[in-house]
This record gives structure tokens, C-alpha cells and sequence, in this order.
């Protein structure tokens, strides 16, 4: 759940799901269409039919019980390097370390290299014995994760109140491999719904914004030709985020019979389920215009 998504949003999701199936058995039996109901509203609905096909595997191939070896743990759908490695860490207490972003950026800057090129190859050719030399290696893999998040953060580290800056390159040299990341800056964008009379939107994956390309959106575009907006009338300006992005949205409409090729009409009452909450947000807007 927590792939892409942040702790504050999984957590009534994760309550009412593990309430639902208390056990890897009760997830590995249920039938898709549940778990999908349950899952409404986090998107990215891969990673909920990966979750119930590698319950049924680990039930039916594994006795219940995450396999030990890495190469295996790997070959379960949804589950690569990363997730593998904080799965034989945090169960098995094997010597690991998961690289996530926060992961990458406290080791690059604890060895002031460059964090583009730094890769779980070349960490292995760091002398890192001093720093990660534990028993308690589950701890720590957790306790990497944290630090990234809460003190050596991407844009302000605190650097002043660190434990471990006595072992660290970055805090120490002049010459700062690791550069901080500069705040992102907000995108506007202008989305277009062609809206018919008898409550319907019509919505095309041909957008242009490179996400959830998966799921329909209206018309998205970065315009600043006055003739694009033609015809269009505001409905509102607001902010959204996906992901990493932030958008300021200028959400514009217009009733017609005639839509583009590639767009297709859906009824703003009947089509709600997995939705993302980008595009709920777009029909809950226009509803109020019929
Ligand atoms: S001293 Fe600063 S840069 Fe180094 S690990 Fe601590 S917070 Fe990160």
C-alpha cells in the first residue's frame, strides 16, 4: 500500500483491510473484486492484485511462509529488488539494506559520492563495516528508512543534531558531492472536459501528462495559445498532487455532441468504481452542472 502513496493515506486503508483478512489464508481465498473494492480510492490497483496472487502462491506453494532465499522471495508477483530486501531483512534479520530514495541519499551523502551514480554494486565497495556492523540487521533497515525521512531529509538535512555526522563525508568536506534537491516547482496545467447534455463526460487516455496513463482522463494541456481555450468556459482553479507532481489545475468545460477520436462517454452517476481520486475529483466538480 505504501508504494507510492504516503503513511497518512494507507493508514484507515490498511486498518480496514487486515480487519477484513486477519489471515495470509482469508486474503489468499477472497475473490478479486473485494480486495479492488477495498483498495478504492489508493489507485494503483497492481500492487492489490499482486498482494492476493502472492498470498495464493505463498498459501498454496509455500505453506504459508515467506521462502527464505532472496531469488525466490523475488520471483512473487509484485516484488523486486527493493521489496525483497526489507522482507528477508524485517523477517529473517539477514544483512541487507533496501534501497528506497531516502535509503540512496543518506548513504551517498554519509560517503559524499554522487548519488546518481551510486548503485547497490558499488555499495558493496564502500568500507561500511563501521557504520552497518549489527546483529540487529531488521533494526536497522527500518531504522535507514526513518533517518532519510525524518533528519537527513532531501532538502533541509539536520545536519547540526545528527547522531552520526562524526562518520559523515558530507558534513565533513568542503566540497559536497551530494547536492540538495531544490523544492519542485508547482506545473500548471488545464484540463478540458467535453461535458454532454444528458450527464455525460467524455474522457481519453491520449492525455499528455505521462501518469496514471492506465485510467481516463480528460484532455490535459500545458497551453498558452489563446486559441486553444475557445469555446471553453472555467469551472475552477485548484491544486492537486500526484505522486511527486504538483499541479495547479484550471479545470475547463464545454457542453457538445461531438467528441475527438480516442475520447469515450461516461456517465458522471454509474462510473465510479476505480476511479482515481484525480479523476473523482474532476466528475464531483462537474456534476454540479447538470
Ligand atoms: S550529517 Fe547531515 S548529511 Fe550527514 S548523515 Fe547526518 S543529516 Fe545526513
Amino acid at each position: 500500500m505504501l508504494q507510492q502513496t504516503q503513511v497518512k493515506t494507507v493508514i484507515p486503508y490498511f486498518e480496514v483491510f487486515i480487519k477484513k483478512f486477519q489471515t495470509l489464508e482469508s486474503l489468499s481465498q477472497a475473490k478479486e473484486k473485494k480486495v479492488l473494492k477495498l483498495w478504492e480510492g489508493l489507485g494503483y490497483y497492481r500492487r492489490a492484485r499482486n498482494l492476493l496472487a502472492t498470498s495464493k502462491i505463498l498459501v498454496n506453494k509455500h505453506n504459508s511462509k515467506l521462502p527464505k532465499c532472496i531469488n525466490e522471495i523475488k520471483t512473487l508477483p509484485g516484488i523486486g529488488e527493493y521489496t525483497a530486501n526489507v522482507l528477508i531483512a524485517l523477517i529473517y534479520n539477514k544483512p541487507t539494506l533496501a534501497f528506497d530514495g531516502n535509503v540512496k541519499r543518506v548513504i551517498s551523502r554519509i560517503f559524499n559520492v554522487d548519488e546518481k551514480k551510486f548503485d547497490f554494486k558499488n555499495f558493496k565497495n564502500l568500507n561500511t563495516k563501521k557504520l552497518f556492523n549489527t546483529k540487529r540487521n531488521s533494526d536497522l533497515v527500518e531504522a535507514i528508512m526513518e533517518f532519510g525521512a525524518l533528519i537527513c531529509n532531501a532538502k533541509t538535512p539536520k545536519c547540526i543534531k545528527c547522531p552520526i555526522k562524526k562518520y559523515c563525508k558530507f558534513f565533513k568536506s568542503p566540497h559536497k558531492t551530494y547536492k540538495i534537491k531544490k523544492n519542485k516547482i508547482r506545473k500548471n496545467v488545464n484540463i478540458f472536459c467535453y461535458l454532454s447534455k444528458n450527464g455525460k463526460i467524455a474522457l481519453t487516455k491520449n492525455n499528455n501528462v505521462g501518469f496514471l496513463n492506465t485510467f481516463n482522463l480528460p484532455q490535459i494541456e500545458n497551453a498558452s495559445n489563446k486559441k486553444t481555450f475557445k469555446d471553453w468556459r472555467l469551472l475552477s482553479k485548484y491544486k492537486n498532487s500526484i505522486s511527486n507532481k504538483k499541479l495547479n489545475i484550471n479545470l475547463y468545460y464545454k457542453f457538445s455532441k461531438n467528441i475527438p477520436l480516442n475520447y469515450t462517454w461516461y456517465s458522471i452517476k454509474t462510473y465510479k468504481d476505480f476511479m482515481p481520486s484525480f479523476t473523482k475529483r474532476i466528475f464531483r466538480q462537474v456534476s454540479v452542472l447538470f
